[in-house]
Order: C-alpha cells, then sequence, then structure tokens
C-alpha cells in the first residue's frame, strides 16, 4: 500500500481528497470537528516535507448548485487555527480563478476548494469534470475514507489522471489496515455484533461475515425479523416481512458453516416508542399484542457479554436498542462497555457504522477500544466484501 508516508513532497503540489462533511449550526460554526482533525496528520506531512495543499471536499447534500449553508468557506478560520497557518479559499472547485490561485500556491502553503457537490457532475462521476479537477495538482492523494465506497469525481475517477503520482493519506491507510485485521487472518475467536433498524440493510454483510466469523451477534430491531421468521410472537416489534425467507436463509446457512449465531433471548419492551412508554421485560418470542422490544434484555446482555470476553477479534456495527433514549440504552451501553473490557485483556476490537460510534463516543469509550471508524457506508460496504471505488483507484 503506498501512502503519504512512503512520498517525499518538496516541491509537490498535492491535490489532496478529505471527507470535511462536518456538522454545522445554524451560525455556521462547526460542532464536532473530528473529520477534519483526522485530515491533519496528512496535511502537515505534506506541509512539513516542502510541499504544498489543495483541500477539496463535499459538505452536505446540496442539491440546487452553491448554497451559503454548504459552502466550506464557514471552515476556513477554523481550519487555519489547527493548522497554524493561514489557508486560502477559492469560491469555486473548478474554474480560472480556481486553478491561478492553486498555480501561485507556494510550498507550505493551503488552498481550500469549494463543495465539489455544487456540480452534479461530481457525485455523476464525470470524466470531464475528473479531469478540471485534476489539474488542480501533479500528485492525488485520497484521505477520504467516509466516500471510499462512491465512485465519484474525486474519489475515483479522477486517479486515473494520476498514474503514477497517487496515495492514501495517513486516514485511509489506517482504516484499511484495520480493517484487513479483521476480514485477513483475524485471530480467534472473531465475534461480530451487528445491530440497527433493518435486517434488510444488513443482509449483505451478513453474509459475507458467515464466511469468516466464529460468531454473529445479533441486536436491535432488525432482530426481530430472524425472531419471528423462528416462529416468534414479536408484538408491535420492527419487522420486515419481505426478508423473512432471508433471514430463514441466513440462519440455515449459518448453521451450515458452524457460525454461532446469537440473537436477543429477552427484551427490554415498551407500549410506545416513546421514552416516556410503559416499559417491562419479555422473553423476545413472547412479546404481547401491541407491545415492542426497544432493547435487549438483562439476559441477552450476560449472554452477548460472554461471548464478548471469549472472543479475541470484534468487530461491531450498529446499536443493540435505541440508544438515543435514555430507557432503551442499556444494552447498547453495556455491549460497549464489554468491548472497552476485552480490548484491555487483548482483544482487537473495531467500531463501525455512524451509529455504533456516536453510540462509543456518547458512552466516553472511544479511547478505550482499538478502532472507531471514521466510515459509515464505506466500513460497511467493506465487510460486505465489495470492492470500495476510492480504494481500487489507488492500488490499480
Ligand atoms: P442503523 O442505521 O440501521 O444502524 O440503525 C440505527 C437505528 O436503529 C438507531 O437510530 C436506533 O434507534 C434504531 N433501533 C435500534 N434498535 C431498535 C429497535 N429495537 N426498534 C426500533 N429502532 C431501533
Amino acid at each position: 500500500m503506498i501512502t503519504v508516508a512512503n512520498i517525499n513532497f518538496n516541491n509537490k503540489k498535492a491535490l489532496i481528497r478529505v471527507d470535511f462533511n462536518v456538522p454545522l449550526n445554524e451560525k455556521f460554526e462547526i460542532t464536532d470537528d473530528s473529520r477534519i482533525t483526522a485530515a491533519l496528520p496528512t496535511i502537515k506531512k505534506i506541509l512539513a516535507d516542502g510541499g504544498s495543499v489543495i483541500l477539496m471536499s463535499h459538505l452536505g447534500r446540496p442539491k440546487e448548485g452553491p448554497t451559503e449553508k454548504y459552502s466550506l468557506k464557514h471552515l476556513v478560520n477554523h481550519l487555519s487555527n489547527l493548522l497554524n497557518t493561514s489557508v486560502q479559499f477559492a469560491d469555486d472547485c473548478i474554474g480560472e480563478n480556481a486553478i491561478e490561485l492553486s498555480k501561485n500556491l507556494k510550498n507550505g502553503e493551503v488552498l481550500l476548494l469549494e463543495n465539489l457537490r455544487f456540480y452534479k457532475e461530481e457525485e455523476k462521476g464525470n470524466i470531464e469534470f475528473a479531469e478540471k479537477l485534476s489539474k488542480f495538482g501533479n500528485f492525488y492523494v485520497n484521505d477520504a475514507f467516509g466516500t471510499a465506497h462512491r465512485a465519484h469525481a474525486s474519489t475515483a475517477v479522477i486517479a486515473d489522471y494520476f498514474k503514477n503520482s497517487k496515495c492514501f493519506g495517513f486516514l485511509m491507510a489506517k482504516e484499511i489496515e484495520n480493517a484487513e485485521k479483521v476480514i485477513k487472518n483475524p485471530q480467534r475467536p472473531f465475534t461480530a455484533i451487528v445491530g440497527g433498524a433493518k435486517a434488510g440493510d444488513k443482509i449483505l454483510i451478513l453474509e459475507n461475515l458467515i464466511n469468516i466469523a466464529n460468531n454473529i451477534i445479533i441486536g436491535g430491531g432488525m432482530s426481530y425479523t430472524f425472531i419471528k421468521a423462528m416462529g416468534g410472537n414479536i408484538g408491535s416489534s420492527l419487522l420486515e416481512n419481505d426478508r423473512i425467507d432471508l433471514t430463514k436463509e441466513i440462519l440455515a446457512k449459518a448453521n451450515e458453516k458452524g457460525v454461532k449465531i446469537y440473537l436477543p433471548q429477552d427484551s427490554v419492551i415498551a407500549d410506545n416508542f416513546s421514552n416516556d412508554a410503559k416499559i417491562s421485560n419479555s422473553a423476545s418470542n413472547e412479546i404481547p399484542e401491541s407491545w415492542m422490544g426497544l432493547d435487549i434484555g438483562k439476559e441477552a446482555i450476560e449472554t452477548y457479554k460472554t461471548a464478548i470476553a471469549e472472543s479475541k477479534t470484534i468487530l461491531w456495527n450498529g446499536p443493540m436498542g435505541v440508544f438515543e433514549m435514555s430507557n432503551f440504552e442499556n444494552g447498547t451501553k453495556q455491549i460497549a462497555y464489554s468491548l472497552a473490557e476485552a480490548t484491555q485483556n487483548g482483544a482487537f476490537t473495531l467500531i463501525g457504522g455512524g451509529d455504533s460510534s456516536a453510540a462509543i463516543h456518547k458512552f466516553g469509550l472511544e479511547n478505550k477500544v482499538s478502532y472507531v471508524s471514521t466510515g459509515g457506508g464505506a466500513l460497511l460496504e467493506y465487510f460486505e466484501g465489495k470492492e470500495l471505488p476510492g480504494i481500487a483507484a489507488i492500488n490499480n
């Protein structure tokens, strides 16, 4: 894997695709800058080598071209402070003015281009647009793992214009190395924990994990479609009727391969979808009519904790319940704590997917696990066994 660590950027103009898709409040202030700080090591290395840096990113999902709300100009001051150097801004990501700014960029200087998604061509992976972007630098660096599963102009197509002058940034390299630790030759037993709302979204990852994991722990809303498929009564819990056959197939395949599937034997149930609902505990396959399972129960937590403690490699994607509501956060919280404990005892733990990393941050455990991925969809697709366009474009 070629990374920025292998290259001397002295006198080079590095065009870096970063993921600066940060949340902004109504005053356009950044409320969480972790995506920016994650890219700093790559930027600093290039500047320290004596190169210059042109940064390109998307922000949000602008529908109608340039929009104040989605302008990357709101990031300039904060980025300058973090880098301790001034950052120039081009109010367009293509065009003569922007090109002029990049031509005049001296070694050690930084230029941020306006939001790539102000052009529809970006998401369409348009070749002419990619070619225009390629003119900004003589070296291409991809450090945007969060968009590595997209074949967009700036994440994949552009790499064709940098045959022997492209590489991964530090963040991308770290993401790939950690994901590979799990998917290639994991220390065993390897336990995958898959949760979240919908079974349908997780079928592909489950199908792939059956070929690699020893145990698969299932939690969250998706578990009720499995329990229903096994003949249980799930009341008004989340159900995807059209996925029942697929969940049956998964259970049969796992059985064939000797992969142990854990489903929550009990659940915290509620009489409506609210933190103020009446709450009770129930076997997950005997949930009364009009009650719904919103978290895994105490017995399930104990079983899951034991399986986690016995594992050497653990992947976690998706919460065990509606962890955003305090009455239904316990399952997710206990799993997060047992991952931290397993890590302390020498297991390798990888957490990824938007909601499980949100959960690990909520409980303040992000530094107590081996790695928290910055990629939601990208990590999911990686573990579905797909080749990510952003990775392939650098490797090929
Ligand atoms: P996903 O994006 O598919 O990973 O799902 C995450 C969402 O699933 C979170 O917002 C949770 O609140 C929700 N969720 C987890 N467990 C349940 C459940 N038992 N019933 C309804 N929603 C759930």
